[in-house]
């Protein structure tokens, strides 16, 4: 249907709807009941069938129960089911972890989803997007990005960048009217605000006459499509290793195999136990490992306020060097209170705050009138903070804005925006009309005539911002009647000046803190505002941002500097202000190439650049709009600056325990692999048989692996420098590091072997598998931590891992001293004697890690510490 050619009142008869006051709840109930959710199909959702099978498909799997299903033909069956129970139960515990992952996920996005502003009979609510219905009346301001197809019915100032569905990057006008061609294109029907499309500037209502697929968005569905998740860099470099380390493994398994067939061991069990070795000591599962950990970690920042979108960014975070944050509302408490009011040099700072006790009425009123904010059914005053505070000082001196309103409708607006720092609002007033403008000083004192554009208006705002103030100043103008053309420059110019307004919003509390640790940590943090550079200065300096001698640089002094002296000037600037949105990407771009890592956080609909260059775009829940939160990769559900310091904490531990597996992982498969390898050449018989090798792999190995991820942050998770962004997850000798400690563990093992083998100890077998598998325990356990030793982590801070240590020596027991598992792992029970040996001697590893560590905290063994 060409809904741009009816008139409002049609669309609305058509949709059985009220343009006013939009539909009931009930009705909008039943229509979403058969109309179905406000929804694009989504990316596909992997099924847990899907996942499950999925867990049998790497080709060494294959080989491995195709080697078992050959083997158990020829000899015993009994084996058969042996491996193919480990390899299921192995499936199972790498289900268990995807799926939990998955879960994670899907709660993020859902968390994450996208919210739509609608009047319903019952009054105006914040609802979620997918639940709006045709019929309903949808409220648009800056910021939002259309949430369905509306035909607008109201506005003021509308422009709506269109660009997802036109490709016209410019943004377009848009009216009320009817429009006489309905084959107008899609960017021609001025009338109509599509889904996915961004309000830039304005504020309007729309009846919503299509949801979901019938969208025009919809309908091209296919350009929606989930882009997919994003990979994160630590899972393409990971996989990329865990590539050419197989290549590695199938290698040293070949020659294990070829050598074992020379010393005429029977092909069918050597082949077994190479295809055994190299399924489990490939390390496929590492990437997945790490998706596990950064979405179980997103999760937990979850649980912290900080929402992630976009899974790398839990990566990046561990490594970033710069936080640039808005001040206000995120370093700032965002309740802001009027501290001081002067009128036109007659008064002085008001006694107390929000005292607008004696200030001249004209300026009372235009603080009331010349604001968004209203009172909402509970008394409390919603909106803008800066004109909530405006609202109830005017209130609190007897101008209720709702009472003004009465004789004084407004009657036409030039909307607020970052880049003017100026709003202005025509009034009837008796037979004429006044307008009211307010905005930053340095801008509305030129704009009026008379005494009041002296400098010394100005030099007494900056003294009130040099208090940490928010100085507004107010002014007015006398009109006939509404000009014809309400626009800036006919109405803003030749005004009255009537006052100057200072607003207090004290720092957040927990800011300083937190400004703190970064310090700590080697992170910058720097303040970018719009507001006056006296105001951000006196406030950086009392969170601890600026302190004496640091440079704070202005938006139009950035905007006249060199390339050369940007760099320059990024590099020393702790405080950036009046700065308009778009020069935040420029800050953003400068820093990176000056190589940090970048956060920035960003609440309105121009930051969405710099969001999304920024290496973690970090937006605001509370007061951020759409767009900006659809830029971010982070979302704050705070607000609050603190937030994000504690999301860099916890991306540093995610880190640290991804390493720690790794390190963990890398190191027991390459024990297992020397000991294979070696056991030939030393003149030793086949040291484990395949089923060993599977239970110590995906067994004994993967329950304590599984439990590193909980590992508590190390002490000094925020006193060391921030991890170099490139720097492989190898890096500080961790490869070189896992071969040489499973050396000595393979070393070890064949040592027991060797000797219990020579003094003619029947049980040889079932010691070296005991030794192995105990000394990876120990290994678990000397992992923790790079540098600090097991017993001053405290025993006990890592319960689960504890836990699963126990449970796996006790599993490790039963297949020694139960009969039946006897059976199936050809093992033998050990006496108490040799039983003590293996502890013995496999506390060997453990006891050479915390060696080495003592070394590393003595400063004798130098280790490039992440
Ligand atoms: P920050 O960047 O610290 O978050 P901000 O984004 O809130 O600050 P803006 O809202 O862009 O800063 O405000 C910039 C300037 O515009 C303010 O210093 C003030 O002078 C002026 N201003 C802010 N809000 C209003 C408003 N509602 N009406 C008129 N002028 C305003």
């Amino acid at each position: 249907m060409a809904w741009h050619t009816r008139t409002a009142a049609e669309v609305a008869a058509e949709l059985t709807t009220d343009p006013r006051s939009g539909l009931d709840d009930a009705e909008a109930a039943r229509r979403l009941a058969s109309h179905g959710p406000n929804a694009l199909p989504e990316g596909r959702r992997r099924s847990p069938i899907r996942m499950l099978l999925a867990q049998f498909t790497d080709l060494m799997v294959l080989v491995l129960l195709a080697a078992a299903v050959i083997s158990g033909a020829i000899g015993e069956p009994k084996d058969t089911v042996a491996i193919v129970a480990i390899v299921v139960l192995n499936a199972l515990l790498g289900f268990v972890q995807d799926y939990r992952a998955e879960r994670a996920l899907a709660a993020l996005k859902a968390m994450a989803a996208p919210q739509a502003y609608v009047r319903r009979a019952a009054g105006d609510r914040r609802i979620s997007a997918s639940e709006v219905v045709p019929g309903d009346l949808v409220l648009l301001e800056a910021g939002n990005v259309v949430p369905a197809d509306l035909r607008l019915v109201v506005l003021t100032h509308l422009r709506i960048d269109e660009s997802a569905l036109t490709g016209e990057s410019a943004p377009v006008d848009k009216v009320t009217d009817p429009l006489s061609d309905a084959e107008l294109p899609l960017g021609d029907r001025r009338n109509m605000a599509y889904r996915g499309t961004v309000v830039t500037y304005g504020r309007a209502a729309g009846v919503a006459i299509a949801t979901g697929l019938q969208t025009e968005l919809g309908r091209i569905g296919s350009l929606l499509r989930d882009q997919g998740e994003v990979q994160a860099p630590l899972q393409r470099r990971l996989a990329r290793f865990a590539r050419l380390l197989a290549v590695v493994i199938l290698a040293l398994c070949a020659v294990i195999f070829g050598v074992g067939l020379l010393r005429g061991v029977e092909p069918v069990l050597m082949l077994l136990t190479a295809v055994s070795l190299a399924v489990a000591a490939i390390p496929e599962a590492l990437p997945a490992v790490v998706t596990v950990s950064l979405a179980l970690g997103a999760r937990r920042m979850a649980a912290r306020n900080a929402l992630i979108r976009r899974l790398p960014a839990v990566e990046a975070l561990g490594s970033v060097t710069v936080i640039c944050s808005d001040k206000t509302g995120t370093l700032t408490a965002n309740r802001m209170r009027v501290r001081a009011l002067r009128a036109t040099g007659a008064l002085g700072r008001a006694p107390s705050p929000s005292d607008g006790a004696g200030a001249p009425p004209s300026l009372l009123r235009a603080m009331a009138l010349c604001n968004d904010a209203r009172r909402g059914p509970d008394g409390v005053v919603e909106g803008d903070p800066t004109e909530a505070a405006l609202f109830e000082a005017a209130a609190d001196a007897g101008y209720e804005k709702a009472a003004l309103e009465r004789t004084m409708p407004r009657l036409a607006e030039i909307p607020f925006s970052s880049e003017r720092a100026t709003m202005t609002t025509l009034h009837r007033d008796g037979g004429g009309v006044v307008a009211f403008t307010k905005g930053a000083p340095e801008r509305v004192i030129p704009m009026c005539t008379g005494p009041a554009t002296a400098s010394g208006t100005i030099a007494e705002a900056e003294e009130m911002a040099a208090d940490g103030l928010r100085v507004l100043a107010v002014a007015s103008r006398d009109f006939p009647d509404v000009p014809d053309d309400v626009s800036p420059q006919p109405i803003e110019t030749d005004l009255t000046f009537l006052g100057l307004v200072g607003l207090l919003d004290a720092p957040r509390p927990e800011a300083r803190a937190a400004v703190n640790e970064c310090k700590a940590a080697g992170i910058r943090v720097v303040m970018i505002t719009g507001d006056h550079p006296a105001t951000a200065a006196a406030i950086a300096r009392q969170l601890g941002i600026m302190e004496h001698g640091d440079r704070i640089v202005s938006g139009p002094e950035l905007a006249r500097l060199s390339a050369e002296a940007l760099g320059r000037a990024v590099d020393e600037a702790r405080v950036y202000a009046r700065v308009a949105p778009e020069q935040k990407l420029e800050i953003v771009k400068a820093l990176q190439e000056r190589g940090q890592i970048v956060a920035m956080t960003g609440d309105g609909v121009n930051d969405a650049p710099a969001l999304q260059r920024a290496d973690i775009g970090v937006a605001m829940g509370r007061s951020g709009s759409d767009v900006a939160r659809e830029a971010g990769s982070m979302v704050l559900l705070d607000d609050d600056f603190a937030t994000i310091v504690a999301a860099v904490r916890e991306g540093r531990r995610i880190y640290d325990n991804i390493r720690r597996f790794v390190r963990y992982i890398l190191t027991c498969n390459s024990a297992e692999i020397w000991t294979l390898f070696l056991a030939p050449f030393l003149g030793l018989p086949l040291p484990l048989l395949p089923i060993h090798i599977l239970w110590i792999n995906l067994v004994t190995d993967g329950l304590p692996g599984l439990a590193l991820a909980v590992e508590p942050e190390e002490r000094n998770v925020m006193a060391r420098p921030p991890r170099p962004p490139d720097e492989s997850m190898l890096a500080g000798g961790l490869w070189q590091d896992a071969l040489v400690i499973g050396l000595l563990m393979g070393g070890t093992t064949l040592f027991t072997l060797d000797w219990a083998f020579r003094t003619g100890h029947g049980h040889w077998q079932s010691m070296t598998f005991t030794v192995l598998t105990l000394s990876q325990l120990g290994n678990a356990l000397a992992v923790r931590s790079e540098r600090d030793s097991t017993f001053s982590l405290g025993f006990f801070s890592n319960l689960p891992l504890l836990a699963t240590v126990a449970f796996t020596v006790v599993l490790q027991m039963a297949t020694l001293y139960v009969p039946a598992l006897n059976r199936v792992f050809k093992t033998q029970p050990l006496s108490a004697r040799e039983l003590a040996i293996c502890v013995a001697v496999s506390t060997i590893g453990f006891l050479a890690v915390e060696c080495e560590k003592l070394l590393v905290r003595r400063g004798i063994l130098y280790r490039n510490e992440t």
